[in-house]
């Protein structure tokens, strides 16, 4: 795993299914990586968030232990860059789709809005796939924006636990500043947050003592809070790895509770729901497809900006009746 916490975590589920613990090394990446040379060769390696498996540490685990089976596991078999998983694994066991999970109760249901803040239009990808930083600096006016963020908040999502992801380090201070001025307890935690001050951000929000945590340049993985129901999404990505999971990151399952998705950046205007269908492959995502003309099959409620499957004429969140002939626009006159 990658994560101290979920060691912890995987540890109790093993024990608690009966596994003989002395068979098991269960580790980081980074504390087993190091410990190579003291590790018996295991029959059978099992690699959490899988998607992180084309990194060094994860290669050089495997390169060491070559002849041990690897199963990995991930929500989104790709790295962020779209590239596939083929170099470290030759076959793809596709599990039940999130449309399934959330009908069957592994998942919450949500609700998607989409009023977007930013200008897309200046959004340039990278080297690595993404964006750069330049063109979301660009594209996001984070002063600016401060207003309608917390104005989304309040009317779709006011007092709920949430994660807010932003594009970088000034941002994620700016807005954490924003909601702890309009009253609301928000701290904010980056890439080079100590593992310390994480950890007691991460207790506080767990506790309730946090409301709002605000991140930059961190994953989102970390994060697993089950009572977390709302995610703001304030960082465009062209990563579908990366929107995935961050929009998800507030559906963790439990009775009653109904996730909110917050996205000011137009995610869903490249990728759609988080529940659309796809088709992943060990291939990986080909470039020409990725954020191309392709565009998801959705539209938006002119009045609440919920996100809608494209076929919906009647918004379920707010009631507004899309009219006739704005529905039918792009339906060729008939000749007469
Ligand atoms: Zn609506």
């Amino acid at each position: 795993m990658h994560r101290k916490e979920i060691v912890a975590q995987a540890k109790a589920t093993f024990e608690r299914w009966g596994v003989d613990m002395s068979l098991c090394e269960v580790g980081m990446v980074q504390t087993i990586t190091r410990r190579l040379d003291y590790i018996a060769t295991p029959q059978l390696i099992l690699c959490d968030e899988a998607h992180h498996s084309l990194a060094a540490s994860y290669k050089r685990i495997f390169e060491h232990f070559k002849n041990s089976v690897l199963v990995g596991f991930t929500a989104t078999p790709a790295r962020l860059s779209g590239t596939g998983m083929k170099e470290v694994y030759d076959d793809l066991i596709i599990g039940p789709e999130i449309k399934w999970l959330i009908d069957n109760s592994y998942l919450a249901p949500y609700d998607y809005y989409a009023p977007t803040l930013i200008d897309v239009e200046r959004l340039k990808r990278a080297s690595t796939g993404d964006y750069s930083n330049k063109s979301m600096d660009q594209a996001i006016k984070v002063r600016a924006i401060f207003g309608d963020v917390l104005k989304t908040y309040k009317e779709v999502a006011n007092n709920t636990k949430t994660i807010v992801y932003t594009h970088n380090v000034q941002a994620s201070i700016d807005v954490t500043d924003a909601f702890n001025r309009a009253g609301y307890h928000a701290e904010q935690v980056d890439g080079k947050t100590s593992a310390e001050m994480r950890k007691q951000a991460m207790d506080n929000f767990r506790s309730g003592r946090t409301l709002i945590l605000v991140n930059a340049e961190l994953y989102g993985e970390g994060v697993d809070v089950p009572d977390c129901q709302t995610v703001i999404m304030l960082r465009p990505t062209d990563s579908l790895t990366l929107f995935i999971q961050q929009s998800m990151r507030g559906m963790r399952y439990q009775p009653g509770k109904r996730a909110t998705i917050i996205d000011h950046v137009g995610n869903a205007y490249r990728f759609g729901l988080p529940d659309t269908p796809r088709e992943w492959s060990l291939e990986g995502q080909p470039k020409k497809e990725r954020g191309k003309s392709d565009a998801p099959a959705i539209r938006t409620c002119p009045k609440c900006y919920a996100v809608l499957p494209a076929n919906t004429h009647i918004c379920p969140l707010c009631g507004f009746e899309q009219p006739v002939e704005s529905r039918e626009l792009d339906v060729k006159p008939k000749q007469s």
